[in-house]
C-alpha cells in the first residue's frame, strides 16, 4: 500500500493487511500526532489497510514541520476519532458535537463573552483558527475574523487565500491586515534587519495588530485559535525558565484593561488532534504547511517532549495545563501595578514613551523614533530605563510566547 507523508511530502510503499497501529508502528510515528486519511474518511489506530489502499498520514503539530472497530462512546457506531487522554473514541458526528461542547464549556466557565459580543477571531488559515471560527459561527455568535499578512512568500498567500475562500463560503466578514501594506515591512524583513529575532518580531506585530484592530473596530473580544498543546507547550517553557510573570498571566481570559482589548483562547480544553480532525470532518481547507521560518523553535521541541510523555501516560498534557489553571495559577497570581500610557507615536497603551512595535518598526525601517515634543527636546522619563530592561527581556524570552505583556 502507499502512504504519503507530510512536511516534508513523500511517499512510502509499506505491506498492507494490518492495523494502522502496526503502520504507524514501522514508521515510527506516535499515534496522537496525526490523522490518518482515507480518501474523505479517518482512520483509527484499530483500523486495518488494504494492500491497495493510498492513506495519507498528516501531522497536526503546529508550529514546524513534523474488522474489530472502536466504537462511539455516545451512539456505538464505528468511530472515527480516538482520544486516548478521556479513553474514547467517536463517530464523526458525535466528535463535532464533543467539540463544540469543549468550546462551549471553555466560554461558559470563564465568561469569555456573551451572544451580544462582537468577536474578533484571528485566523492565520491553520486549522485551530479556522475551527474556532466555524464553532463560534456555528453557536450563533456574532464573530468577524482578522487576518494578518506577514509577507512569508507563498506561506502567506495560501494562508490568506484559505482565510479569504473559508469567509467568502460562509458570507462571514473578513477584516484584513498586511504589514506590508499597512505598517512598511513584512516578517521576513523584519528578522533580517532589526535585533530581534524573527519570531520575536512577528509575535509582537501580531499582539500589536490584534489588539489595534480589535479596539478601533470597536470589537469586544479578540479571540485566537491555542490549543491544549500550544498552552501545555508554553507554560512547560514558561516554568523551565521559572518566567513568573508569563506564568501569571497565562490564562485563557485576559479581561480588558486600559487599551488593551479582551483576549480569549476558547480551544484551550482541545488538543491539536482534535482540532485537526474537527477541520478535516467539517470539509474546512486549511494550510497545512507550516510557517518555514519557525522550523525547530523552542515551542516545536516542547510541544514534541509533551509528545513524547503524553504517548506513555495519555492526560499528561490535560493534567499540566488544566492542573495549573485549577490549582496552581492562583499562586502566581499578582498585582500589575504598571501605569499605562498611550504611545506617542500611535496611541497604543505601553509603560514608556513609545510602544515596542513601534520601537522595532523604527529600527526595522531605519528611522529616529521621536514623539510630536521631540523638536523642543523632550527629557528622558525614568520609564526609558524600564523599557530597555523589557526589549532585553523580550529578546531573551522571545518567540512563542503569546498573550503576554507586549508593552
Ligand atoms: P501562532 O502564533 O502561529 O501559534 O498562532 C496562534 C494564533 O494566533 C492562531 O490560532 C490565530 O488565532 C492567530 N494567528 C496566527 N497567525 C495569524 C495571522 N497571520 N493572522 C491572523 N491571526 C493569526
Ligand atoms: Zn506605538
Amino acid at each position: 500500500m502507499k502512504v504519503r507523508l507530510r512536511n516534508p511530502d513523500r511517499e512510502v510503499e509499506l505491506a498492507g493487511g494490518r492495523k494502522i497501529h502496526d503502520v504507524l508502528g514501522e514508521l515510527g510515528i506516535n499515534p496522537d500526532t496525526v490523522l490518518v486519511i482515507r480518501e474523505r474518511e479517518l482512520l483509527t489506530r484499530e483500523d486495518r489497510v488494504g494492500e491497495a489502499d493510498v492513506i495519507e498520514i498528516r501531522p497536526v503539530i503546529s508550529g514546524g514541520s513534523g474488522g474489530n472497530r472502536m466504537r462511539c462512546r455516545r451512539c456505538k457506531d464505528p468511530a472515527v476519532v480516538e482520544i486516548r487522554r478521556h479513553n474514547a473514541a467517536f463517530c464523526a458526528d458525535c466528535f463535532l458535537r464533543h467539540v463544540r461542547e469543549q468550546v462551549k464549556r471553555a466560554i461558559e466557565s470563564h465568561d469569555m463573552f456573551g451572544p451580544t459580543d462582537r468577536i474578533l477571531v484571528a485566523v492565520s488559515g491553520g486549522k485551530d483558527s479556522l475551527a474556532l471560527w466555524d464553532v463560534l459561527l456555528e453557536l450563533g455568535y456574532r464573530a468577524h475574523g482578522l487576518y494578518l499578512g506577514l509577507g512569508i512568500a507563498e506561506y502567506s498567500e495560501r494562508s490568506h487565500d484559505v482565510a479569504r475562500a473559508f469567509a467568502r463560503e460562509r458570507d462571514a466578514h473578513l477584516v484584513e491586515v498586511d504589514l506590508a501594506r499597512d505598517y512598511g515591512f513584512d516578517v521576513p524583513t523584519a528578522g533580517r534587519k532589526g535585533s530581534r529575532s524573527t519570531c520575536a518580531v512577528c509575535g509582537l506585530s501580531k499582539r500589536y495588530v490584534f489588539n489595534r484592530a480589535a479596539r478601533e473596530g470597536g470589537y469586544d473580544v479578540i479571540a485566537t485559535g491555542h490549543n491544549l498543546d500550544d498552552e501545555a507547550a508554553t507554560l512547560l517553557g514558561n516554568t523551565l525558565r521559572w518566567q513568573t510573570d508569563y506564568i501569571a498571566r497565562q490564562s485563557p481570559v485576559l479581561p480588558e484593561e486600559e487599551g488593551f482589548a479582551r483576549k480569549v483562547k476558547p480551544l484551550y480544553r482541545l488538543s491539536e488532534l482534535e482540532t485537526a480532525a474537527f477541520a478535516f470532518l467539517r470539509g474546512i481547507d486549511y494550510v497545512v504547511e507550516e510557517c518555514p521560518l519557525v522550523a525547530g523553535n523552542t515551542q516545536l521541541r516542547y510541544k514534541e517532549a509533551m509528545n513524547q510523555l503524553e504517548s506513555t501516560s495519555p492526560g499528561t498534557k490535560a493534567q499540566f495545563f488544566l492542573g495549573y489553571l485549577d490549582r496552581a495559577a492562583p499562586l502566581f497570581a499578582m498585582q500589575d501595578e504598571v501605569q499605562l500610557v498611550g504611545c506617542e507615536r500611535c496611541g497604543q497603551p505601553t509603560t514608556g514613551r513609545f510602544c515596542a512595535f513601534c520601537r522595532a518598526r523604527a529600527q526595522i525601517l531605519g528611522e529616529r523614533l521621536e514623539g510630536p515634543g521631540a523638536e523642543r527636546g523632550s527629557p528622558r522619563r525614568p520609564s526609558d530605563d524600564r523599557e530597555t530592561a523589557e526589549a532585553l527581556a523580550d529578546e531573551v524570552m522571545p518567540v512563542e510566547i503569546y498573550g503576554t505583556p507586549g508593552r
